[in-house]
């Protein structure tokens, strides 16, 4: 299966992708961890995408589509994969589209996590990652990168929710709860998918 993880930061892509990517059996490819390890493991691609992360910028889009295309080459994703954090424009959405059709496939579902903003900022100020075994802030969960790329999600990338219902493709979730709730409401919109088959006649 072939699924797209949206939402705004803070919304709990994360979490859910590795736990939905595990029951479909299919790698979990996450743009902004790609990047991370990059920028740790300070290659090329880590040095020209570290400052447009900082400053909670988009990655430019050439690099970034550059970056899942060959990901998505990998034998372990040729089955089938669920993006987390990719596409975040409407030109990657449609990279992307044009990627899969020249492998004969197209994305089978794409799944919007729904959380209201006053609740996004509350989850992202208190957020922290294990770094070399201490708990640290990310440097674009800083308050003032938080509301940046809050307003660069509303700008760039809210606009695919509308891009992918009119293709038939999108199930909204609201993902405020327990995290099994919302990976529940999750499998049973990827479970509807089956019925969606086009018919033979
Ligand atoms: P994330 O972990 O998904 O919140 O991503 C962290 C950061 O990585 C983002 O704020 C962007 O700077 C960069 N990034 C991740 N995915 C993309 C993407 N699809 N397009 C451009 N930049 C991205």
């Amino acid at each position: 299966m072939r699924v797209v993880l949206l939402g705004p930061p803070g919304a709990g892509k994360g979490t859910q992708a590795q736990i939905i990517a595990g029951k479909l059996g299919v790698p979990a490819v996450s743009t902004g961890d790609i990047f991370r390890a990059n920028v740790s493991g300070q290659t090329e691609l880590g040095q020209k995408a570290k400052t447009y992360m900082d400053a909670g910028d988009l990655v430019p889009d050439e690099i970034t589509v550059a970056m899942v295309r060959d990901r998505l080459a990998e034998s372990d994703a040729t089955g089938g994969f669920l993006l987390d954090g990719f596409p975040r424009t409407i030109a990657q959405a449609e990279q992307l589209r044009e990627s899969l059709a020249d492998l004969g496939h197209g994305l089978d579902r794409v799944l919007e996590l729904v959380v209201d903003e006053d609740e996004l900022v509350r989850r992202l100020s208190g957020r922290r990652m294990l770094v070399d075994g201490q708990m640290v802030q990310r440097d674009d969960d800083k308050p003032e990168t938080v509301r940046h790329r809050l307003q660069v999600y509303r700008e760039q990338t809210a606009p695919l929710s509308g891009f992918y219902e009119a293709e038939g493709l999108l199930s909204r979730i609201d993902a405020i709860g327990e995290v099994e709730e919302v990976t529940a409401r999750a499998v049973d919109a990827l479970g509807s998918v089956d019925g969606d088959e086009p018919s033979a006649g």
